[in-house]
């Protein structure tokens, strides 16, 4: 018997990020993949999260996600460590970054210890961290409902065999198109999705950043999701994990089944999550939302690809 009222377990980076983007630059911006996630998700279902921090860690942003609801008992505060570091500088399409630093800090010597109220989460999202720490927490669970795993560049290079080895549980990975490309070794999209999906994931999201979102999901079907054309973009930095929050919180919902229609319904809110995101530096944009100004951007969604049916042939 499914529990009426699901929890989503996040692990993954809770970090401090060095933002440059054309326009602008902050310095200690708080972001974290698993940050990004859980704020995003917080809307949509109760969400719990797995990680670690350093003393330097920011008390307003653990406040934050409190604020939102986000149960933190698995959340490790090393007092004399040092917080996950990533500097990156995005190009002047906004689209394209380069990393210039990641320092794992406290993330070196972690092991994962859920909390044993953690370990019968319905749902599991093992957002971007080394592939050895998400198994580490697959294994602690009893029996998830739905297993989503996020990655980047830098794990499918330096720890491949750790990621082929966690993909084989996973229900539905994202992606973004150069990963999917790197992971499967084809360059066709589509060949590099089937060829992503024989190492396990059932369902593959690939995100596109301002091209939105491909799902090939289960039955072989493919679904395509826009990105909001936005007149400013501020921060894509926790774009993908947003996506992944808005996603998995609507999966993780009382009473939504994974089905071919839900996975589409939820791309939809992945999408509407990740266009919150990219409006503010950090988690500024999406702490501020409510349920409505959720709903508001789904319907524009909605009508940015309803169009007439029309036919040749009549
Ligand atoms: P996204 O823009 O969704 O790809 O995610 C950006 C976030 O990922 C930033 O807030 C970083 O702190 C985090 N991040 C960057 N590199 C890594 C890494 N190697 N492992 C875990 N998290 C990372």
């Amino acid at each position: 018997m499914h529990s009426s009222n699901p929890h989503l377990l996040v692990v993954g980076s809770v970090a401090i990020d060095w933002i440059i983007t054309p326009h602008a630059e902050r310095e200690e911006s708080v972001g974290g993949s698993a940050t990004f996630f859980a704020m995003a998700a917080s809307y949509l279902s109760r969400v719990r999260l797995v990680g670690v921090v350093g003393g330097d860690f920011p008390q307003a942003a653990i406040g934050d996600l409190r604020d939102r609801g986000v149960d933190l008992t698995g959340l490790e505060v090393i007092a004399d460590g040092k917080t996950f570091r990533w500097k990156g500088r995005y190009h002047e399409n906004m689209n394209d970054r380069t990393t210039l630093a990641t320092d794992l800090n406290v993330f070196e010597s972690f092991t994962p210890k859920l909390p044993p109220e953690f370990r019968g989460s319905d749902f599991l999202f093992l957002a971007n961290i080394q592939p050895k720490l998400q198994e580490q927490v697959f294994t602690q669970m009893q029996r998830p409902r739905l297993v989503g795993l996020d990655t980047m560049n830098l794990w499918i290079s330096i720890a491949n065999e750790e990621l082929r080895s966690v993909l084989r549980h996973v229900d539905v990975l994202t992606l973004n198109d150069e990963e999917a490309r790197q992971l499967s070794g084809e360059h066709n999209l589509v060949k590099a999705a089937r060829g992503v999906q024989r190492l396990g994931p059932k369902n593959l999201v690939i995100k596109r950043g301002e091209s939105g979102a491909l799902l090939f999901d289960h039955e072989g079907h493919v679904f395509a999701a826009p990105a909001l054309p936005l007149e400013e973009v501020i921060d894509p930095t926790g774009a993908g994990d947003s996506f992944a929050g808005g996603f998995m919180g609507y999966l993780a919902r009382p009473g939504v089944e994974p089905t071919g229609a839900s996975l589409r319904t939820a791309m939809i809110y992945g999408s509407v999550m990740a266009s919150f995101c990219v409006e503010g530096f950090s988690y500024d944009r999406l702490r501020q939302l409510d349920t409505a100004s959720i709903q508001h951007r789904f319907e524009a969604f909605s009508s940015l690809t309803n169009f007439a049916r029309a036919n040749l042939l009549d």
